[in-house]
C-alpha cells in the first residue's frame, strides 16, 4: 500500500509536464485510504465545478460542441438517493470508495458509469500522489484473473 512518499529522492520538479506520450498525460487519484480510483487524461483542478455542490464536472460523453474526457473509476455504484434543489429533486447514484466505502462521487443516471452525459466527483474526496498507473487501469473486469 503506497502510504509514504518520499519526494526527496526522486527529483526536485514537482508535477512534472507530461510529456508526448498520452499515457504520461494521465493523473492518477486515490481514496484516502490508498485505493487507486480514477485514471483521467486531465487534472480534477482543472475541470470545472458545479454550482450546486462544487462538485468536479466530468463529461463521459462525447457531444457536438466537447470531447468526453478519457477516464476510469474504480468505485463500487450504488442505490439512488434523492435531494432537494431548487425547482424539484435530483437523483444520485452514489460512488463509493470499494474498499473504505468513502463518498467519492455520483452520477445521475443508473450504472454503468458514464451512462449520461457527466459523473461528478466531490471536492477533496481524491488524492493525487506521484505514482505508477496500474497496468490494468483500462482493462475490463472480466479480464482480470
Ligand atoms: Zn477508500
Amino acid at each position: 500500500m503506497p502510504k509514504v512518499v518520499s519526494r526527496s529522492a526522486v527529483s526536485s520538479s514537482t508535477d512534472a509536464q507530461p510529456t508526448a506520450s498520452s499515457a504520461a498525460a494521465l493523473r492518477v487519484y486515490y481514496c484516502i485510504c490508498g485505493e487507486f480510483i480514477l485514471v483521467i487524461d486531465k487534472s480534477l483542478a482543472a475541470l470545472p465545478r458545479r454550482k450546486t455542490d462544487n462538485a468536479i464536472v466530468v463529461r463521459s460523453q462525447d457531444t457536438d460542441v466537447a470531447k468526453a474526457r478519457i477516464f476510469k473509476l474504480n468505485v463500487t455504484v450504488n442505490e439512488p438517493i434523492f435531494l432537494e434543489r431548487q425547482g424539484g429533486h435530483e437523483k444520485q447514484y452514489r460512488f463509493n470508495c470499494p474498499r473504505c466505502s468513502l463518498p467519492i462521487g455520483y452520477q445521475p443516471t443508473p450504472p454503468p458509469i458514464k451512462s449520461g452525459p457527466f459523473v461528478y466527483i466531490l471536492p477533496g474526496a481524491l488524492t493525487q500522489m506521484q505514482g505508477q498507473i496500474p497496468p490494468d487501469a483500462f482493462e475490463d473486469a472480466e479480464s482480470r484473473p
